[in-house]
């Protein structure tokens, strides 16, 4: 390391002075500045194109202040100190990486004069924000005992803020500066809410006083992180959409929006922003993706069923982790979850297991055992304790994740849309060519959560355990409103984890079990005779066939044969049972306090299916929905609907169920798949699309002329189409209206 001492003294001339130069790597520069006892030395350094960190040093060579803005390498790093003792003092310069590019700076130092009270109110209070960055750097590292920097930072932060409003009024730039820091203590320490209204306060000083400024785009990127945290994932888009407006080379802002986007169920875009980003940082030169970056895309992976694709990306990452014995920080733990989380996928569970524990322990020994983001960590970990049989072991690690208080300003609830004040609801995954999960919706009723109809796949039915464990209540009321599959199979994964779990919903299920159910197994059988050994084909049949055998866990042991008011966990509620409508009885659910209804397959986005249907049974019961008072309605799959938006639908199905069915083939020339995209939106218009194979859009249109007479062994599922029609040729239809007739059109490959 080498030194360059500036020659210049700077005297106590009445104009103060001002140097500029050029800085790199690990070269230092100091300007001398000679003080007498009292005297204020205030001026800031000024950086373009590098950071620095900028401390002045005491006459005996002691730090007095070290100031390390969150500007980067643009911006000013201000100074202001009282002098204690009459000496010469050194104001240094020092580039904060010392892998840094040449960068240039200007620093002004106004000439020193005697301090007044309020020059030392002022400096005292710059020298507390400092203190708070300070200390805040040394809680990042995410080292054992890292919370306790946190505090140190907060309690600094907290004082700074209080005595620079007060001394210069709450729209200072300062004041913005001092909310800055506090905002990202209190997102670490995770008061998300107390962070979020940090960042909100801090934005609306900078937008008044440099609208469109790197430092404002920086605080609104800022902000957008807040309302992930805290459950407002619509916000964070827009704050990151016009960050990106601004300035679309953004990373932190990119990476935001993928995840706004993925919080709110937009899987493909999600991954088309995250893939891009990893990919250009991996193409330039530097040192690649960040771990974050990475860490993201897997996730958005994992929640697309895609664990082999998550754990080769993990891997490009994998490889900046410490070897043990060296200890991992609180820094490694997501990255740890997310090689814990693909490895379960996988089934590696000794790998997840590992894992997991140490991402536990790194986030324990820095944060302590009640932060918000463990809960995630042990909900991951029960379901590795799953995986192992170990079911105990796994209700206690769920247990400690839902103890885990959560403090009222840190509630996180991942993924959850809000419907209504106490309703939340988790969508459906559709994904093509897989099968899909139906909604949840999850009540928070006095005694826990309420959750109706629990997913099908692992994945869909871990976010209803997140929820619970972000909420920090148990699960104690389940309520299926049919039997099918995509919408009880996580009852098996809740009634473990929540043992005294009621489950609500018809006894249908008994005779599916011995009809389509049955046949189902067969198909699946089949299937993985078929997939001969090839794992990747096989696991997804293997977890269907787990579901089925589990057989009596997705039978009610609350049966619902009547429809009527019901309290359910403390909440008043009201059920309809409608025989038969999509199975042999369907359930329902409204909430008379927010007007919302949860309809069950009986409103199914993009289009009815008729496996195991009544269709003049089902029209029927849509009529005796609009017959509730309902404002929202929640389908089985789909988004919210409006009651106009309903009755679209159910004029629809009435016409579906009246109208002539043409049946046209044409090839598919690949130029024109924009209707795909609308797959899973509501229908504005009359037009039903849905992509399958084309066996299976042959059978939809059979099962609507054929099931007419509703006997009962359709709505098992017996007689409803040849099950084994699932053909290997994909085919993409859309029906819709021409001239009064129902079009059905192929798309061939
Ligand atoms: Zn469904």
């Amino acid at each position: 390391m080498f030194m360059i001492l500036s020659a210049l003294l700077l005297a106590a001339s009445a104009a103060g002075t001002a140097s500029e130069g050029r800085l790199s790597g690990s070269a230092t520069r100091q300007e001398r500045i000679v003080l007498r006892a009292g005297d204020l030395l205030s001026g800031a350094v000024e950086q373009d194109g590098i950071d620095l960190v900028v401390r002045v040093k005491g006459p005996g060579g002691a730090t007095l202040l070290e100031v390390d803005s969150p500007n980067g390498i643009q911006g000013p790093e201000p100074v202001l100190l009282v002098a204690p003792v009459a000496g010469t003092y050194f104001v240094e310069l020092q580039p904060l990486d010392p892998a840094a590019r040449e960068g240039a700076y200007r620093l002004r130092l106004e000439a020193p004069r005697p301090a007044t009270p309020r020059d030392r109110d002022l400096a005292r209070a710059r020298g507390l924000w400092a203190t708070a960055w300070q200390e805040r750097t040394l809680g990042l590292a995410g080292a054992p005992g890292a919370r306790a920097h946190y505090d140190k930072a907060r309690a600094a932060g907290e004082s700074a803020l209080a005595g620079w409003r007060g001394l210069m009024g709450p729209r200072d730039p300062m004041v913005a500066d001092a909310l800055d820091v506090l905002g990202y203590v209190y997102d670490e320490i995770g008061e998300y809410v107390r962070g979020r209204d940090a960042f909100a306060d801090a934005l609306a000083i900078r937008e008044a006083a440099e609208p469109g400024a790197p430092r404002t785009l920086g605080t609104r990127s800022d902000l957008g992180y807040l309302y992930l945290a805290t459950g407002e994932p619509a916000k964070a888009q827009e704050m990151f959409e016009s960050v990106l407006a601004t300035d679309k080379t953004r990373a932190a802002a990119r990476q935001g929006l993928a995840r706004a986007l993925q919080d709110q169920g937009d899987l493909a875009r999600a991954r088309e922003i995250a893939s891009a980003l990893v990919a250009e940082h991996r193409a330039a030169a530097g040192p690649g993706p960040s771990t974050s970056e990475v860490v993201r895309l897997a996730e958005i992976d994992l929640a697309l069923g895609r664990p082999q694709d998550a754990r080769a990306e993990l891997r490009e990452v994998a490889g900046r982790l410490p070897v043990p014995p060296a200890p991992f920080t609180n820094g490694h733990a997501s990255l740890l979850e997310a090689l814990a989380d693909a490895d379960l996928a996988l089934g590696d569970v000794d790998s997840a297991s590992r894992r997991i524990a140490a991402a536990r322990a790194a986030r324990e020994a820095a944060m302590g055992e009640d932060h918000p983001a463990l809960a995630r960590t042990l909900a991951i970990e029960a379901r590795v304790r799953m995986a192992q049989g170990d079911d105990a072991g796994a209700a206690r690690l769920f247990a400690r994740a839902a103890s885990i208080q959560a403090r009222p300003n840190a509630r996180a609830t991942g993924d959850a849309i809000a419907v209504a004040p106490g309703i939340d609801l988790l969508r459906g995954r559709f994904v093509l060519t897989e099968q899909p999960d139906g909604n949840t919706t999850i009540l928070r009723a006095p005694q826990g959560l309420v959750v109706v109809d629990t997913g099908r796949h692992a994945a869909h039915t871990e976010r209803i355990v997140d929820f619970a464990a972000a909420m920090g209540q148990p699960v104690v009321a389940v309520v299926n409103t049919h039997w099918h599959v995509d919408h009880v199979g996580g009852d098996v994964m809740l009634r473990r984890l929540f043992p005294g779990l009621r489950v609500y919903a018809s006894t249908a299920i008994e005779g599916a079990r011995t009809g389509f159910l049955a046949n189902y197994r067969k198909y699946l059988e089949g299937a993985v005779a078929k997939a001969a050994g090839d794992p990747e084909k096989e696991r997804p049949l293997r977890a269907e066939l787990a579901l089925i055998d589990a057989g009596a866990a997705l039978v009610p042991d609350q049966p619902v044969t009547k429809a009527g008011p019901v309290t359910i966990a403390g909440r008043k509620l009201e059920l309809g049972v409608q025989p038969p409508a999509v199975t042999a009885a369907d359930v329902w659910v409204y909430d008379p306090a927010t007007r919302v209804i949860l309809s069950g397959d009986l409103v199914t986005l993009p289009t009815p299916l008729f496996d195991t249907a009544c269709p003049a049974g089902w029209k029927a019961a849509l009529d005796g929905l609009a017959s509730v008072p309902f404002e929202k309605l929640v389908p089985g799959h789909g988004p919210v609907l409006t009651r106009d938006q309903f009755e679209t639908y159910r004029r629809a199905f009435g016409n579906l169920l009246a109208f002539e069915i043409d049946v046209e083939l044409m090839r598919h020339d690949g130029r024109n798949p924009e209707w795909f995209g609308h797959t899973g939106k509501t229908h504005e218009r009359f037009e039903l699309r849905r992509a399958v194979h084309l066996p299976a859009a042959l059978v939809f249109i059979r099962q609507v002329r054929l099931l007419a007479d509703c006997r009962a062994e359709h709505q098992s599922g017996v007689g409803a189409g040849e099950v084994d029609e699932f053909s290997d040729e994909p085919i993409h239809f859309l029906i819709a209206e021409q001239d009064r007739r129902l079009v059905l059109r192929g798309f061939l490959r």
